[in-house]
């Protein structure tokens, strides 16, 4: 059992949004397919990975570092102990070989999404779904049948108006979602607050509706937003500050009452667990966001759930930023809090199983072996095609 080939290719994901921080007209993706020598059910096991939106794709980095280290490996190495599959906890180890700690930039993100092209194999190698495999090996073998989801969206746009920002919430709820989210931070503070007010016009209340700064307040400008928001009584207030100052989320939870969210821009256990040591995040209420395709991978994030729960955590408190079916697999799987969503943004990547609709805010998980992308159409197209890629860039 090895490892044949791995290829890699870089993806547009570009799109005319905005938020307070960043646009994506340049947004890409990496994208891996991890082919094998295994065959199951008459065909070549191979795994696909990409990493989350957000950050940029880290293909040189896969390309001259990490892909090569694991091609490297003793083919044995990378193996469980009955030689019956690979065994993603080694594979990390591997990839990690010669990377001192801290400082984790760019790299957990190519080793997040190898990590993602791993599980992939290892859950179709047993021919079962990622989130069953999930459930076998690490909880009492019953995944969760449904996960909670939410519609993000509400980004800046050009010529986006109260109107259109209205009907693109009407329209996540007619796709069956119950919470929406919408970003702030990236006009004034009153221009915002119309904008919510425009949004509660047209979902049932406040817990129907989440806000997202990406972290771009100062302290002053999120306590401001603090005291705004809290009569709304939200759904959740998220990354109000720069992600890594743990003394501007700690001191605005003095300020409000209300349930927040951050975690999507920490890239390794560590960074978690000084946000849970020292941002004043209180696991009665608040929610973290951690995405392990941006972080180093689900080997990564298990150490993260087992750090939170040393804390007291319950890990229903995560419901991971990046709407892509990796978190879902892992929501169901290991018992999360739920998975963000983006209804038509960042194709093809966002989005679950083509066949399967949201449900009053849940959505079920196809039961197909590995990841399940092979269930969203568009997608399917592009990873197959990075398995056929002669020339190793697609532009
Ligand atoms: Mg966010």
């Amino acid at each position: 059992m090895k490892i044949l080939e791995i290829k890699v290719v870089t993806v547009p994901i570009k799109s005319s949004i905005s938020n307070a921080y960043i646009d994506f007209n340049k947004m890409t993706a990496s994208v891996i397919a991890i082919i094998t020598d295994v065959i199951r059910d008459g065909k070549q096991v191979i795994g696909y990975g990409f990493n989350s939106n957000g950050r940029y794709a880290p293909t040189s980095l896969l390309r001259e570092r990490f892909i090569p280290r694991l091609l490297e490996s003793d083919p044995d190495e990378i193996l469980n102990d009955q030689g019956t599959n690979f065994d993603p906890h080694q594979i990390w180890n591997m990839l990690m070989t010669g990377e001192k700690p801290g400082g984790h930039g760019e790299r957990s993100v190519a080793v997040g999404t190898l990590d993602m092209a791993v599980w992939d194999v290892v859950a179709k190698i047993e021919e079962k779904p990622l989130y069953q495999l999930l459930a076998d090996r690490y909880r009492d073998g019953k995944p969760d049948e449904k996960v909670f989801v939410y519609a993000a969206g509400g980004y800046y746009q050009p010529q986006k108006g109260f109107a259109e920002l209205q009907s693109e919430m009407r329209g996540y709820l007619d796709l069956g979602y119950s919470i929406v989210k919408m970003k702030i931070g990236g006009t004034s503070l009153e221009d915002d607050l119309r904008r919510i007010e425009a949004v509660l016009e047209v979902v049932p209340n406040g817990q129907s509706l989440a806000v997202d700064a990406n972290g771009r307040f100062d302290l002053e400008t999120a306590v401001q937003y603090a005291e705004q928001l809290e009569p709304y009584n939200l759904f959740w207030y998220e990354e109000a500050g720069d992600p890594l100052d743990y003394a501007l989320q700690e001191e605005l939870s003095k300020h409000y009452k209300n349930p927040m969210a951050t975690g999507e821009n920490l890239f390794s256990m560590q960074d978690a667990r000084n946000l849970i040591r020292y941002g004043g995040m209180r696991p009665d209420r608040d929610y973290l966001q951690f995405d392990c395709a941006l972080s180093y991978g689900l080997v990564e994030y298990m150490r993260i759930l087992d750090m939170l729960n040393d804390y007291g955590w319950s890990s229903r408190r995560c419901i991971p930023h990046g709407g892509h079916q990796m978190s879902l697999n892992i929501a169901a799987g290991l018992g999360l809090g739920g998975n963000e969503s983006y209804p038509g943004v960042f194709e093809p990547f966002g989005g679950f199983a083509d066949d399967i609709p949201v449900e009053d805010g849940y959505v079920r998980l196809p039961d197909v072996p590995g990841i399940g992308f092979e269930t969203k159409s568009g997608l399917r197209k592009l990873l197959y095609s990075v398995a056929d890629e002669k020339h190793k860039t697609l532009f």
